[in-house]
């Protein structure tokens, strides 16, 4: 049983009962309804995707930038650079220029290619990854800053007030 008012209805002075009304007609309720429910599957999706791309660029930049230094470092034994040359690339994957000097012609160049080819990868690499962080970013923004107000007006539209209701003529008079 709803709690039954203290009040009795002035018009018929019927008992008054405690219940909500919806605050606008059918036609908004429903406008209402298909703004906040697909809102609300969109948004979801979105926070989802947004999680999985992040999640996903955190851990597979630094595994690529891995297999990348692994292709180099092959290729720098394979053109048989010395083990100085070796040990420079791994402590910070660069070969600074008196290491590179006492490599004998023409091993040098081709040493001096192969490490330009990785710089030029990873660079790339960093650039893409960065590109696809920040657009993905501001796609979930842009679906945020629409998403979030159509949802609010939609709940808003679907909304009801808490009232005293008489039970016999329908009479309503707000509860606050
Ligand atoms: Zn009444």
């Amino acid at each position: 049983m709803p709690p039954t008012s203290p009040l009795i209805c002035e018009k018929c002075q019927g008992s008054m009962v405690a219940t909500k009304v919806a605050k606008h007609g059918n036609g908004l309720r429903v406008i209402g309804y298909t703004l906040w429910v697909p809102t609300l599957a969109v948004l979801l999706l979105t926070a989802a995707c947004g999680m999985f791309v992040t999640g996903k660029s955190i851990a597979g930049g630094p595994a690529e930038m891995k297999a990348q230094t692994a292709a180099t470092r092959a290729k720098l034994v394979e053109a048989k650079a010395p083990a100085a040359v070796l040990a420079a690339f791994d402590d910070k994957t660069v070969v600074p220029d008196d290491v590179l000097g006492t490599v004998p012609e023409p091993q040098r160049a081709q040493i001096r290619a192969v490490l330009h080819t990785h710089y030029a990868a990873v660079v790339g690499s960093t650039t893409g990854t960065g590109l696809v962080t920040l657009a993905s970013g501001c796609g979930v923004v842009a679906v945020y800053v629409v998403g979030v107000p159509l949802f609010i007006i939609g709940l808003v539209l679907c909304g009801s007030r808490k009232v005293w209701k008489c039970v016999s003529c329908g009479y309503v008079f707000d509860r606050g």
